[in-house]
C-alpha cells in the first residue's frame, strides 16, 4: 500500500527524467480522461518541478499547472527506461509522460487531476493536510495541535492515519511507529503525552526517509504482518486486529507496548 515514502521514492525516479524537460508525449488511456485534453493543454511546457506531501505527488508545468495524484490503496507510479517493462498492463495506465525513452506511468490512478497553482494552494484537502512526516524539519507544534484537537477517545495508532494530523503515514509505518516508540497503539490519543507522540514520530521519520531514498520499504518489519510470530523485544506473540472505523489492522506487541 502507497505510503508517504513509497510517494516520495516515486517522485525521486521521476525527477532525472522530467524535471526541467519538457515531456516527448503526454497520453492519458482512461476512458474518464478522455476529454480533459491535457496533451493539448499542457503541450510544450517544461515540467519544473516534482514535490510531494505526505501520500500526495504534485508535478508542476512551467505554465502554471499541476498534476495532481493520489494513488489511495491500489495505484502505483513507476519509471520505465527502455527494456524495463511494468508489471501492470497498460490498459490500467491511467497517464503516460514520454521523454526519450523512458516513460513515467501512473497505473490504477484512482485521484489524478490538472490544477492552477493556486488551485492546488487554496484547495481544502490539501490545504488541511497536516505536517508532512517526511519533511527536513518536521513541525512538531503543528501536528501537536492538530493531535490534541481530534477525538481524545480515539486510539493513538487510529490517529496516526489522520492526513489532518500528520501527512504520510499509513497502516505500515502507524503499527511499525507505535512499536519503536513503545506505545500501545489502543490507548485513546488523550492518555498519550505530548512526549510520546513526538518519540512516536521521531522513531519512524528515520525509517520512513531511508525507505523514500532507497524504495526499500520491505525490510526489517517488526510487526506489521508479523502477527503470531514471537516480538523481537520480548518475544511475547504479536497480534493484529482491525482499529478504528476503517476497521484497517494494527499490528502489536501487547508485552512490550504500553
Ligand atoms: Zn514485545
Amino acid at each position: 500500500m502507497p505510503e508517504g515514502d513509497t510517494i516520495a521514492y516515486a517522485a525521486k525516479r521521476m525527477r532525472p527524467v522530467l524535471e526541467g524537460e519538457v515531456p516527448d508525449e503526454i497520453r492519458t488511456p482512461q476512458r474518464r480522461h478522455a476529454m480533459d485534453r491535457w496533451p493539448e493543454r499542457l503541450a510544450g511546457q517544461a515540467v519544473t518541478e516534482i514535490t510531494t506531501h505526505g501520500k500526495h505527488l504534485f508535478l508542476h508545468f512551467e505554465g502554471g499547472l499541476v498534476l495532481h495524484s493520489h494513488l489511495r490503496m491500489t495505484g502505483a507510479w513507476g519509471v520505465y527506461p527502455p527494456g524495463r517493462r511494468p508489471r501492470r498492463p497498460m490498459r490500467r495506465a491511467w497517464l503516460v509522460l514520454r521523454r526519450g525513452s523512458t516513460e513515467v506511468v501512473q497505473f490504477d490512478g484512482p485521484v489524478l487531476e490538472l490544477l492552477t497553482e493556486s488551485r492546488a494552494r487554496l484547495d481544502r484537502r490539501l490545504a488541511g493536510l497536516g505536517p508532512d512526516v517526511l519533511a527536513d524539519e518536521f513541525d512538531y507544534a503543528r501536528f501537536l495541535a492538530r493531535l490534541r484537537g481530534d477525538d481524545p477517545t480515539r486510539g493513538i495508532g487510529d490517529a496516526l492515519l489522520d492526513q489532518r494530523t500528520v501527512a504520510g503515514i499509513g497502516n505500515l509505518w502507524k503499527s511499525e511507529s507505535c512499536f519503536d516508540a513503545g506505545v500501545d497503539p489502543w490507548r485513546p490519543t488523550g492518555d498519550v503525552s505530548d512526549e510520546e507522540a513526538r518519540a512516536i514520530i521521531d522513531a519512524v521519520r528515520p525509517r520512513m526517509r531511508q525507505s523514500a531514498d532507497t524504495g526499500d520499504q520491505a525490510s526489517d518489519r517488526r510487526v506489521f504482518r508479523r502477527h503470531g510470530e514471537a516480538c523481537s523485544r520480548c518475544g511475547t506473540t504479536i497480534r493484529a486486529r482491525g482499529q478504528g472505523d476503517d476497521n484497517r489492522t494494527t499490528f502489536w506487541c501487547p508485552g512490550c507496548q504500553h
